[in-house]
């Protein structure tokens, strides 16, 4: 017999050689088909493989992230067979499962070709088979067995990965008429996968390298209901509506231009006007909090890099050096504002009763990214972060966590990210030597953040071992309305960057000591924060931020004069106000006005020209009757002050 231990640390005993499936069928039927996966001693193992010793166990459904991997990556593995049954003689490369699916990398073979077109007869082979329920059987097997395997295959790129292998180590998977190398784990069989999507078809360099072959590489996603599948695919079509790249467009906001360069965006008067209005909010809260605005230049001279330990990491692989012509100077496009702010801090003597210090800029820092990296906002290669840093003393931290945390909770709180999730990344317990800093202070800091985020009310996870190795961080990630993830906001101190700068405080003992500094960028950068608010928001912005927050449509050309008149009113009283005097139809002009996301309609005719009214209409929340030029001033003031006065 041999003992398992379930995560509520109750122990049961089961005959050796027992499976996770056996063990989740001692417990309940219903959870033995839900079973997908099972974790032993922390690794993930197929539910089917025997137990041979003393062990702790988690059992994956699909719902687990873990679940969803074994799902997915035997999902990949149905779709090779498929493939392989269509298009004989094909070859393999990789074929993982990713966050929202799988894919598989493949070589059809010289004149063949797969495009979308392909997918439902490869979708239709893959039910086929998965009716079949085909067990997923795995085999540990040596180096030289595997190698004859792929030769008989004649597939030149497994055979190129196990060469990397040792032996000893390796794994087949087989299911059907299929045989992988493959770690697993997988499916107790393909029956399991009931619904599936191949969604698209698109080109992949071997093992990413441009020089080397391109293959196919075809995107899928599969469930184990139809009506999961249903579900995923109307989040993908409303993710598709929400494209910041498209609302952008539409709203006229930012473009990009092939001749000023890729990833770099431009933004067009709308766009630059929003950025401007989230630009001088976060401007307001950082002045109550006791920030200083400084600015520094776009580029810097090397060897500030080289002192920052930056060059080391983004020199050779990024944007090289610009050499003056005369005095044979290299700068280099400031990757970060950091050294910068090192270097204002280092402009006078400091003593303890100067700290902290924070400086803020938004500081635009450029960064080389591949161009089949680059996408819309959130990939760029040059952007502006909202940065500040925190020259403080160790007993200071505290503090300053609980105030960035404030920041970053009032900016969630007025732009509507409700859902989100903070992690703590501290250092890695057994391996204390990796880290740069006391022993002590790490210690000191390690605390600080967890008692601030306590204290602030956050549910946050710790991570061990995930700190950078100069200092521990916190970390918010937001939920868009689509359930979508995204990293916003950091909060990371740093040991390092004080050491390298040398920056010193007199302290009240009258010695020299090293301040602690704080990276913090609540908005993460501005390109980012603006892609991550559109899909959000899906381009209707709070009324505050919203780039036009009044259309007027007069219902003929008779009443311009006055719809004229309105128009002036509310500018003059710093209303964002638009007017549509074509000779549309209303029905025309107030689906126009939708479009354009618009949040407040006013129609303008004959009663309301006599009568010196509005009829107001508010995008989805209907009319909102007659109301006067005055009155309507108030409620827009109203609703503004409402969204942006909380702190
Ligand atoms: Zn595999
Ligand atoms: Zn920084």
């Amino acid at each position: 017999m041999i003992k398992i231990t379930f995560p509520d640390n109750s122990v049961r005993e089961y005959t050796e050689g027992t499976s996770g499936l056996d063990i989740a069928k001692s417990l309940s039927n219903s959870l033995a088909k839900e079973v997908v996966a099972v974790g032993v001693n922390g690794e993930i193992w197929d539910s089917m493989r025997p137990i041979n010793s003393n062990a702790s166990i988690k059992l994956y459904k699909f719902n687990d992230p873990e679940g969803k991997h074994a799902f997915w990556h035997s999902s990949a593995h149905l779709m090779a067979e498929a493939l392989e049954a269509i298009y004989p003689g094909i070859k393999f490369g990789i074929g993982p499962a990713i966050d929202n699916g799988f894919y598989y990398d493949v070589d059809p073979g010289d004149g063949v070709t797969i495009t979308d077109a392909d997918l439902p007869k490869i979708e239709k082979k893959m039910k086929e088979l998965a009716s079949l329920k085909n067990t997923y059987t795995r085999k540990e097997i040596s180096k030289d067995e595997v190698i004859k395997v792929f030769q008989d295959k004649r597939d030149s790129y497994k055979l190129e990965l196990i060469e990397e292998l040792e032996d000893g180590t390796i794994t087949l998977y087989e299911q059907g008429n299929f045989i992988d190398l493959c770690r697993g784990p997988h499916l107790p069989n393909t029956g399991q996968i009931k619904a599936i999507k191949l969604l698209s078809v698109a080109g992949a360099y071997w093992r990413g390298d441009e020089k080397r072959k391109q293959l196919t590489r075809i995107y899928g996603v599969s469930f184990p209901k139809q009506k999961l599948l249903e579900e995923h695919l109307e989040l993908l079509e409303q993710a598709k509506a929400r494209d910041h790249r498209k609302i952008g467009k539409e709203l006229e906001l930012f473009m990009f231009s092939q001749q000023v360069g890729q990833g770099l965006p431009l933004w067009l008067p709308k766009g630059a006007a929003l950025r401007e209005r989230l630009q001088n909010f976060l401007k307001n809260v950082q002045k109550k909090y006791g920030y200083e605005l400084v600015m520094t230049p776009h580029i810097g001279n090397k060897d500030l890099y080289v002192t920052s330990g930056h060059y080391e990491k983004y020199g050779k692989d990024s944007f090289q050096p610009i050499n003056t012509p005369q005095e044979n100077e290299e700068f280099l496009l400031k990757p970060m504002n950091c050294p910068h702010h090192c270097e204002i801090y280092k402009n006078k003597p400091r003593s303890y009763k100067d700290l902290p210090i924070r400086y803020a800029e938004f500081g635009t820092v450029y960064r080389y990214e591949q161009s089949g990296e680059l996408h819309g906002l959130t990939r760029v290669r040059g952007f502006t972060q909202d940065d500040a840093h925190i020259f403080c003393r160790p007993d200071q931290l505290k503090d300053e966590f609980k105030k960035v945390i404030d920041i970053i909770l009032y900016i969630f709180k007025t732009l509507d990210f409700e859902d989100f999730t903070t992690q703590i990344s501290l250092r890695d317990k057994d391996n204390k030597e990796k880290y740069i800093g006391s022993d002590e202070n790490w210690d000191k800091a390690e605390q600080a953040i967890i008692e601030a985020s306590d204290e602030k009310g956050l549910k946050t996870i710790i991570e061990y071992g995930e700190a950078a190795f100069y200092g521990p961080k916190l970390d918010f990630m937001v939920k868009d309305a689509l359930g979508r993830s995204w990293q916003l906001g950091t909060i990371q101190v740093d040991y390092s960057l004080p050491e390298r700068f040398e920056l010193e405080y007199i302290g009240s003992d009258d010695q020299k000591h090293r301040p602690v500094m704080i990276h913090r960028a609540p908005f993460g950068s501005m390109e980012r924060f603006v892609a991550v608010l559109i899909e959000h928001t899906a381009g209707k912005f709070p009324l505050w931020l919203t780039p036009d927050q009044v259309i007027i449509l007069p219902i003929s050309e008779k009443y311009h004069e006055y719809a004229e008149k309105v128009l002036n009113f509310l500018n003059n009283s710093d209303i964002r106000t638009l007017i549509d005097t074509r000779s549309e139809k209303i029905g025309r002009k107030i689906r126009d006005a939708e479009l354009q996301r618009i949040p407040y309609l006013l129609i303008v005719g004959e009663r309301e020209a006599e009568n010196n009214t509005l009829s107001v209409r508010k995008q989805g929340d209907g009319d909102k009757g007659a109301m006067s030029i005055e009155d309507f001033v108030e409620v827009i003031r109203q609703e503004v002050k409402e969204q942006t006065s909380e702190l």
